[in-house]
């Protein structure tokens, strides 16, 4: 159960608001049960449930400890914004296969343009994504959710090339010759594909082109297929 305050071992303290409903309508929680709090500083809280009520509910920390869930294997992901909820799904289930970050990227195809409020509010909508996905899926470890940018400006800024991969359903390698890497930065382009601009682009910056095979897979399929089968060969 996610907390946004600094948590204590041996301390007694009340949840917020989001925590109790969580406890009380998702995990129907009772006193004594045994629950793990997660601040997103990558430590699991172990707690005792002390208190419960409709709209209250007290634990006692007891104990701090290291996650035992969390893949050996860095994959951020770089999805370019899809339309409609489309793009709360791939973070969602983003988070549940493992990833260490998302950046929601803009591209000449992106159908969806995001004025400033918007795209405010769409990125605390995310976060909370992020937040409820890593409850439900036992995760301490909050995947940081990076500024959307465009994918121009992505490329003139200083993030670390190495092992980029741009998922290109007509050329590459097959997913299954990939060299084992600890960390994999992967780009997906939007319901249009990438422009033939920005795919040579990406691999003037060393991506290594990538196939999942010979069907065309829909945006926010495509990042997921990737990350299970990277997580099934490479990681945890
Ligand atoms: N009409 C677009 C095209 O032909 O490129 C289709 C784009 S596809 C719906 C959206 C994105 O998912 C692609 O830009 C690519 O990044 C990824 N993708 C879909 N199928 C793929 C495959 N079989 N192999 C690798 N990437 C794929």
């Amino acid at each position: 159960v996610y907390q946004a305050c600094e948590l204590n071992v041996d301390t007694q303290m009340n949840l917020d608001e989001d925590a109790v409903r969580h406890l009380v309508t998702v995990l129907k929680s009772r006193v004594g049960d045994a629950i793990i709090l997660f601040n997103g500083d990558g430590y699991d809280y172990r707690a005792t449930i002390t208190h419960v009520a409709k709209r209250e509910a007290a634990v006692q920390v007891h104990e701090k400890a290291l996650p035992a869930n969390e893949s050996p294997l860095d994959i951020h992901l770089f999805q370019a914004v899809a339309r409609g909820d489309k793009m709360d799904w791939v973070i969602q289930k983003a988070v549940e296969m493992g990833v260490q970050s998302i950046t929601p990227l803009f591209t000449v195809r992106t159908g969806v343009k995001l004025p400033e409020d918007r795209l405010r509010k769409k990125m605390a909508h995310w976060q909370k994504i992020i937040i409820s996905a890593c409850e439900q899926s036992g995760r301490s470890r909050l995947p940081t959710l990076r500024q959307a940018i465009s994918l121009n400006e992505l490329v003139q800024s200083d993030i670390c090339w190495p092992h980029s991969i741009i998922l290109d359903p007509h050329h590459g390698q097959s997913i299954m010759r990939l060299p084992q890497y600890t960390q994999y930065n992967i780009f997906v382009g939007p319901e249009g594909g990438f422009s033939d601009e920005e795919s040579s682009m990406l691999r003037q910056q060393q991506c290594l082109s990538v196939q999942l095979g010979p069907r065309i897979l829909r945006t926010e399929t495509a990042g997921l297929a990737i990350c299970s089968v990277l997580q099934a060969r490479f990681g945890d």
